[in-house]
Order: C-alpha cells, then sequence, then structure tokens
C-alpha cells in the first residue's frame, strides 16, 4: 500500500504548500463546465487539506492539446467552476513556470487554493521531461497525487515530480481507487466472478489471462464473445468478431477450462438502429446476415445467478450495444444483478467508462461498491501492471 494523505501530521500541512495531481479533464463547451462530476470527486481531499491549514495548489491535463497552449483546453472555466463549487476564490496561474508562480503559491492564504494552467501546455508534461518535473516541484512542499484515472501514464506531473517532492502521498480519491481495486484482486471473498464485456478481445486479452489465475469464474459478454462463439465453430452472421483473434479465443478457452462461462443465446437483428426486429435465438441459432447486439434472457438469469452468489465482483465492458436500446437490456440487467449482490454484502466493483456509464445511466452508480474513475487505468491495475503515477509515490 502506498502512503496516504491521512497519514500525514497536522505540522506536515500547516501552512506547507500541497502541490495537488488532481484529473480536472472535464467536457467544457462554450467556456463553461458541462460535467463537474470529476471536479466534485476532487473536493474532499481540496476540503481536508484547506481545514488542515495548507495552501493548495491544483494542477491536471484538459484535453489533448498539441504540444502547446490551446485557448479552448485552458483551465479557466475550470477555475470558475471550482470557485462556485468552494464558495471560495481560487487563484489561477496561468504561467506555472514563470518564476511569478513560485511566489504567488507562497503568498496564498493559509486554506488558500490555486490552479495552474492545463498541464498538457507543456511539451514536456507527456514526455516525462526532468525539468518540467523540477518546476513543478518547486510549486509545493509536498506532493499529492489524487488522479487515479492518469496514474497509468508516466508523465511529468504524474511520475517525474512524485520522485522530486517529498512527501509524495495519495489523496483521497487515489486512496478509495487502489483500496477497492487491489482488495478485489488481492484478497478476493470467494466466489470472485469477473464480467467481462464490450467490442473488442484485443484490448483484453491481457485482462483474461490476469484474471484468469485469480478469478473462480469469467462471465464473457458483448461482442468479445462472438469471436468465442467462432472459436467454438459457430455461425456468427455479421457480428463483430474479430478474425485474427479466434485462435487466440481458442487458446483461452482450453487454458480456462471451466471458468469462462459464455452467454447460451443472443439477442440479434439485421442492422443495429433503434426499433429494428429482433430476436432471441440460441448462441447456435444465429442466422447468416444477422448479428448479435446483446445476450438473451437466459444468459442474464444465468449471469444474473451467479453474480448474486459471488463475494467479489469485477465488471468491465458491457454486455451488448447499451448505447441503441433496447440493446442495453443485458448490460442493465448485469448491473442491477451487481447492486443486489452488494446488497447481500458481496464487494462490487467497475471499471471501464463504457461500463461506469451504464450503470450511472441505469440509476444504480451508488448501489454498487465502486466505480472506478480510471478507464484505462483500473484495467491496467486489474492487468495487474504497475501504475508509474503510483509507483512513484512514497511507500506507506
Ligand atoms: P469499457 O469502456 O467499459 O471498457 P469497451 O470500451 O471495451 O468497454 O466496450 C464498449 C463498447 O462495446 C460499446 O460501445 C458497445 O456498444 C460495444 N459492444 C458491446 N457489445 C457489442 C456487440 N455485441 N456488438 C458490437 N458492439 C458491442
Ligand atoms: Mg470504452
Amino acid at each position: 500500500m502506498k502512503r496516504s494523505l491521512a497519514s500525514l501530521d497536522a505540522a506536515s500541512l500547516d501552512g506547507r504548500r500541497a502541490l495537488v495531481r488532481v484529473d480536472f479533464n472535464t467536457p467544457i463547451k462554450d467556456g463553461a463546465v458541462t460535467d463537474a462530476t470529476r471536479i466534485i470527486a476532487a473536493l474532499p481531499t481540496i476540503e481536508y487539506l484547506r481545514g488542515k491549514g495548507a495552501r493548495v495548489v491544483l494542477f491536471s491535463h484538459l484535453g489533448r492539446p498539441k504540444g502547446g497552449p490551446e485557448p479552448k483546453y485552458s483551465m479557466q472555466p475550470v477555475v470558475r467552476e471550482l470557485e462556485r463549487r468552494l464558495g471560495a476564490p481560487v487563484t489561477f496561474i496561468r504561467e506555472p513556470l514563470a518564476p511569478e508562480a513560485v511566489t504567488t503559491t507562497r503568498r496564498l492564504p493559509r486554506g488558500g487554493v490555486a490552479v495552474l494552467e492545463n498541464t498538457r501546455f507543456f511539451p514536456g508534461e507527456e514526455a516525462n521531461d526532468a525539468e518540467l518535473a523540477r518546476q513543478f516541484a518547486a510549486l509545493g512542499d509536498l506532493y499529492v497525487n489524487d488522479a487515479f484515472g492518469s496514474a497509468h501514464r508516466a508523465h511529468a506531473s504524474t511520475e517525474g515530480v512524485a520522485h522530486l517532492l517529498k512527501p509524495a502521498v495519495s489523496g483521497f480519491l487515489m486512496e478509495k481507487e487502489l483500496r477497492y481495486l487491489g482488495q478485489a484482486l488481492d484478497h478476493p471473498t470467494r466466489p470472485f466472478v469477473a464480467i467481462l464485456g464490450g467490442a473488442k478481445i484485443s484490448g483484453k486479452i491481457e485482462l483474461i489471462e490476469a484474471l484468469l489465475p485469480k478469478v473462480d469464474e469469467i462471465l464473457v459478454g458483448g461482442a468479445m464473445a462472438c469471436t468465442f462463439f467462432r472459436a467454438m465453430g459457430l455461425e456468427t452472421g455479421t457480428s463483430l468478431v474479430e478474425a485474427d483473434k479466434v485462435d487466440l479465443a481458442r487458446a483461452l478457452m482450453r487454458k480456462a477450462g471451466g471458468k469462462l462461462v459464455l452467454p447460451s443465446g443472443a439477442v440479434i437483428a439485421e442492422r443495429l438502429a433503434p426499433g429494428v426486429e429482433t430476436r432471441a435465438v440460441p448462441r447456435d441459432r444465429i442466422p447468416p446476415g444477422w448479428a448479435m447486439y446483446d445476450i438473451d434472457h437466459l444468459t442474464e438469469q444465468d449471469f444474473g445467478a451467479r453474480i448474486e452468489s459471488a463475494g467479489t465482483v469485477v465488471w468491465n465492458g458491457p454486455m451488448g450495444v447499451f448505447e441503441t436500446p433496447p440493446f442495453d437490456h443485458g448490460t442493465l440487467a448485469i448491473a442491477r444483478a451487481l447492486a443486489r449482490a452488494t446488497e447481500h454484502g458481496a464487494v462490487t466493483v467497475v471499471g471501464g467508462g463504457d461500463s461506469a456509464a451504464a450503470v450511472a445511466q441505469a440509476g444504480l452508480a451508488d448501489r454498487v461498491t465502486h466505480v472506478s474513475t480510471g478507464g484505462g487505468a483500473s484495467l491496467e491495475f486489474l492487468e495487474g501492471r504497475a501504475l508509474p503515477g503510483v509507483a512513484a509515490l512514497d511507500d506507506a
């Protein structure tokens, strides 16, 4: 485990400048933040530091500027939104590398808050440039990383600076991610059931390989299932199948033994559109010209029962094309099964941007144990890879 913000005593916070890497990569339209979820998620760490009398200096990337300043990716709208949320003034440091920036951070009142301009306005950020990391480090007396979603990237603001500015600790959001994902992987209450779906098997091969020895079952849905169907020699019609991964799917099935559970049936259609004619068929009855867009009702019940009797559940990837009803049915059924399992005391963790969106869409985000905020980062964590932004923090 990594050293956490809560472990720091009053003396190391009072009056000190806390340089906090947050995830303020929020959607912006017409100069205003349209979804403040990520800002709200960072508030516990920010308010805690303010309450301890720290001078809080926040920094984050926003969007994908191409190696230099671009007005549409400025942090300015975030600063205004944060002021509203905090009910307190926030200083915007437009030129974080100018010598005055250091002075500005030192002159913040105790409990005061500043936000630096977008870290990706500096070419050294993504290159993890040592000089840029040193310049960031000069803006704080301690480092806090609360941006789990960026921790799989070794950037100057996530990795480089953590080696230069000590103590370097995890914020509350980061700590929560590491606790729930870590607990699921390392100390799962059994049965431990993973549910994998989504469009492609190719991005999740390492995940399957890493989970197989740890879990009791892997339930496979989404288009991923179709590549396995093909490996079984079944007709898959026009379903999304990765032809070059069929051999690999066959090898994985052999390796998994009974652990890999595939859908027994599919909801199919001739094309993907709302209101098209759909049919539910057993998996070996997908006709040519039709495609699987969701798991069928029997599979929902089968997967649902396995999920409800699990002690630990990890879910990554929707069961069907949930963006296009009625093909959201299977995904929503799985979300409800997770909520019921949670009620029975299971630890349930959702990782992956689209799966998290589906759980939110079902209104069930509060009824599972943890919805990870980091799509790519949670995937890499579950694959058992070290996240550079986490590895660089102090050990507990
Ligand atoms: P996550 O973001 O949760 O990791 P992925 O990005 O891997 O999930 O996959 C999500 C995508 O998979 C969705 O856009 C969804 O429409 C698609 N998908 C799921 N099932 C199917 C299917 N049967 N056919 C085509 N696309 C599918
Ligand atoms: Mg996705």
